[in-house]
């Protein structure tokens, strides 16, 4: 059977493998990091997956904390009154077709690494660069590297022309708590925007002690939300956190009153630039080697698409090496693969890209509309499911004012 090599044990790397073990592949997995190394680090994500990905997951057999993580019925959205302290401009919610779900990374890679053995595959833990790629360019037919923002994913060649910035355009942050008080009437990622500052989502999902929620902070940068830097220890930056929803957010500090960090571990703080690569690269013995997830799409997690792009891109590549039979792993064939995801994540990337620069009138009017149209507010909640359905009329000022007046008459005459 066909040797693969994939570099990286995360949601991109993992269920390719799976995948690919499934069909009866001889399939390698490197990690540089061990099952207890992840399940004892930090947090890495909010990873946040919608039901399209969470589908990927139940078809390959490796949705196993579906009936223990809590489920995310919808998404609300508030933009707070920039006078009145406590008001809001904007304050609509709406239901998601299917539930999202969100488990901590450190549950799900760790115990995903400890499966490759239990499904026929090799697990190799070793931090890959050059010479490790070339030894498995050696004995393998084809390799992927799915080193997500890792080192070694520098290798891949900046594409300038599908990457507008190339600086973070938001201080990020994560809190995971135990203690927080319940959104009414159903679970959902509360979004709040805050213009020229940032936003703030939290959600429910499932760490190592059980159900918690996650705080999600993005700060534009120099703001006020750009204040982890000296944040010395894990109880700073939840205090940090807290006072942050006092001065700016008081409905969601009211909600966060009495929450504790899950664990030590349970915060971050960092920054990107949201990137896009060339998905090929050269090793020197002139060998190819093939990007996968964020290693070649890197997002900003405003949209949190990253998980469900990785998810998506992994369905994808799994697709394309099937149907390849026992054609070799041409660059050509690499290229036209990674094209055929991007047919679809270029709509993800410029949809969340939009997100990182003030937002224009008509989207503020969108989102105004949506707060008196439940219809237009379950098509832009729904969208999070499938972004490519923002286009044209996220982008395009008539395409959303008629956008808008559809619902307005399909509303009047309801
Ligand atoms: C603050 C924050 C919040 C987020 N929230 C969301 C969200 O709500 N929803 C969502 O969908 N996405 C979210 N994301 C994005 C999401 O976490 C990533 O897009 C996703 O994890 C990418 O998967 P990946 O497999 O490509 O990379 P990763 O998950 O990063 O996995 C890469 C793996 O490769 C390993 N590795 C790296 N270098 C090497 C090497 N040289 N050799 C061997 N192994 C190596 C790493 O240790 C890691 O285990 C968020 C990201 C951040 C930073």
């Amino acid at each position: 059977m066909r040797r693969i090599a994939i570099v990286g044990g995360g949601q991109a790397g993992l269920p390719l493998a799976f995948g690919l073990l499934e069909q009866g592949y001889e399939v390698t997995v490197v990690s540089n990091r061990t099952p207890e190394d992840i399940r004892g680090g930090k947090v890495m994500s909010s990873q946040c997956m919608f039901d399209p990905a969470l589908q990927i997951e139940r078809d390959l057999g490796i949705d196993d904390w579906e009936r223990v993580c809590p489920e995310v019925h919808g998404i609300g959205f508030a933009v707070p009154h920039p006078q009145e302290r406590g008001a809001k401009v904007i304050d609509w919610k709406a239901r998601l077709d299917k539930p999202a779900q969100s488990v901590d990374q450190r549950v799900k890679m760790s115990a995903w690494l400890e499966q490759v053995e239990a499904r026929g595959g090799r697990l190799v833990i070793q931090d890959a660069g050059v010479a490790e790629l070339e030894a498995l360019a050696d004995t393998h037919e084809l390799v992927v590297l799915a080193g997500g923002k890792g080192e070694v994913v520098r290798l891949f060649e900046r594409d300038a022309s599908r990457s507008p910035f190339d600086k973070p355009q938001r201080a990020l942050a994560l809190t995971y708590v135990h203690g927080l008080e319940k959104t009414p009437d159903y679970a959902r990622i509360s979004f709040n925007m805050i213009p020229g500052v940032g936003e703030y989502f939290v959600f429910p999902a499932l760490t190592l002690s059980g159900p918690c929620d996650i705080m999600v902070f993005e700060g534009v940068p120099g703001g006020p939300l750009d204040c982890w830097r000296d944040v010395r220890t894990p109880q700073e930056h939840l205090a940090a956190s807290k006072r942050f929803l006092e001065d700016y957010l008081p409905w969601e500090a009211g909600r966060a009153k009495h929450v504790e960090l899950t664990d030590d571990k349970g915060i971050l703080a960092g920054a990107f630039a949201p990137t896009v690569r060339k998905p090929v690269l050269t090793l020197p013995s002139g060998r190819p080697v093939f990007g996968l997830g964020d290693a070649v799409a890197t997002n900003d997690p405003i949209t949190g698409q990253g998980s469900n792009n990785a998810t998506k891109a992994c369905k994808v590549y799994l697709d394309a090496i099937l149907a390849r039979g026992e054609q070799p792993y041409t660059r050509d064939w690499m290229e036209d693969t990674f094209e055929r995801f991007w047919d679809y994540a270029k709509w993800v990337v410029q949809w969340t890209n939009s997100l990182l620069t003030p937002p224009p009138p008509h989207i503020l009017n969108l989102l105004g509309a949506a707060g008196q149209l439940p219809a237009l507010a379950s098509a832009v909640v729904n969208g999070f499911n499938h972004p490519p359905r923002y286009f044209p009329w996220w982008a395009d000022e008539a395409e959303c004012e008629r956008f808008i007046a559809s619902h307005q008459t399909a509303a009047s005459v309801a």
